[in-house]
């Protein structure tokens, strides 16, 4: 294929992966993002081995890790002290830690990366729809229409309208749980190298997370509905609550938290991620073909991987309808395989399914200290396999 006219709707995270990928092989490149400046906002993220990946194919993997900090550990305690996990990356032999990392400081070295490349991009740009037109895809905006395109890519995350525009939605449910979270001051590194997590039954825990140089993250599970009060009562009253969850060395963390922001999770799943209409058509990359809860702490990786997968069938396929058939097959498996995780994951974390807490806090302990348990859930974390044993092989690796 010659160059094609590419419009990437979003610029998050598999929108300017994708746009950077697409422009240095040549094609015309346009970015259209909703937000008027975007910025380095958002949580730390737990960024996994096959995000890493894509991210070192791209060079950007040793910037973002003199900015990021290992997570090396995952624990789990109860609040009243009971230990409920407690593994590391190091149970499996050859795995590569997660880092924990500001969202933000991704999307700046993806942004400035992108400003180098001959992409154009437009911001302040609220997308509406696609449509099929003669000559291509044509995108709405609130003020007007832009293309036509060959190829549009909806990157514009859980509450996608290219997908509405698609029509190839099979599932967009909002979860009853989210979390309050909040980004703090770390100066004497409290957080370590763990993702640390406290739970009482499945409708309470508190996350912390290392979040990159002298900050960490802390994540509250709350119901959607109840984010609001929480949030008007004041942080004394939530601090109160939110205590016992943080004892011994974690504890100042508490005192850094000055305020706190809302995140609501999604379930979305596709029929497929693309359509073809002639010599034209559009795909669905990241949160936008198949939102999930972040449980597993996967979608980054997963949103990344799609961008990969994506580029490298544009550039091996001959016509567009192939690669976008190719790129689709290749996600399917591994997509598949983490949206039910998460899905199986969610009631035993977040949910009103108290009973399960207790299986869940009797036997999580004892089944995991079996090393082929131990070495299950980093081989499940490091975010690239499609069943118990096979893979995802990132394209251009096998
Ligand atoms: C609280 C929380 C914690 C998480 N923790 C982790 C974690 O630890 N590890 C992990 O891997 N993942 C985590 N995730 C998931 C991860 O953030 C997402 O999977 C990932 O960001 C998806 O990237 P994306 O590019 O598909 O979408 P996004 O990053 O959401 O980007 C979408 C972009 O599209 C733009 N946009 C939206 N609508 C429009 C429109 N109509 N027109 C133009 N532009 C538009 C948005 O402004 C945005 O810039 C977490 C998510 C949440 C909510």
């Amino acid at each position: 294929m010659g160059p094609l006219r590419i419009a990437v709707v979003g610029c998050g995270t598999a929108g300017p992966v994708a746009a950077i990928h697409l422009a240095r092989a040549g094609h015309d490149v346009t970015v259209l993002e909703s937000a008027d400046d975007p910025g380095p906002v958002g949580a730390g993220i737990w960024l996994q081995e096959l995000g890493q990946q894509v991210l070192d194919g791209l060079g950007l993997l040793e910037p973002l890790r003199a900015l990021s900090r290992p997570v090396a550990r995952v624990g789990a305690v109860t609040v009243r002290g009971r230990q409920v996990m407690d593994f590391g990356y190091a149970d499996l032999p050859g795995a590569v830690p997660a880092i924990g990392v500001h969202r933000g400081v991704l999307f700046s070295l993806l942004w400035d990366t992108l400003g180098g490349t001959t992409a154009q991009v437009a911001t302040g740009v609220d997308v509406t729809g696609v449509r099929p037109a003669p000559g291509g895809v044509m995108i709405e905006t609130r003020g007007c229409a832009v293309g036509p395109f060959d190829l549009v890519i909806g990157a514009d995350g859980s509450r996608s309208v290219v997908r509405d525009s698609l029509r190839v939605t099979v599932r967009d449910k909002a979860y009853a749980y989210g979390a309050l979270w909040a980004l703090l001051d770390d100066p004497d590194s409290l957080a370590g190298d763990a993702l640390y997590q406290c739970l009482d039954g499945t409708s309470r825990y508190l996350g912390v997370l290392p979040t990159g140089e002298a900050q960490a993250s802390i994540f509250w599970s709350i119901k959607g509905r109840d984010m609001a009060a929480v949030r008007s009562s004041g942080l004394d009253v939530w601090r109160r609550e939110a205590r016992p969850f943080l004892r011994g060395r974690y504890e100042p963390l508490l005192d850094q938290v000055d305020e706190l922001l809302e995140a609501h999770y999604r379930d979305v799943v596709v029929r497929t991620p693309y359509r073809v209409s002639g010599n034209a058509g559009a795909v669905l990359l990241g949160d936008a073909a198949h939102a999930m809860s972040p449980q597993l702490g996967a979608g980054t990786s997963l949103a990344l991987a799609d961008a990969a997968s994506l580029c490298h069938a544009l550039g091996e396929a001959s016509d567009l309808a192939t690669a976008l058939a190719r790129h689709a097959a290749d996600r399917r498996a591994h997509v598949r395989w983490y949206s039910w995780w998460t899905r199986l994951m969610m009631p035993v974390f977040q949910s009103d399914l108290a009973p399960i807490a207790v299986p869940r806090d009797l036997l999580a302990s004892p089944i995991g200290c079996i090393p082929w348990v131990r070495e299950q859930m980093v081989r499940q974390l490091s975010g690239g396999q499609t069943g118990l044993v096979e893979r995802w092989v990132l394209p251009g690796d096998e």
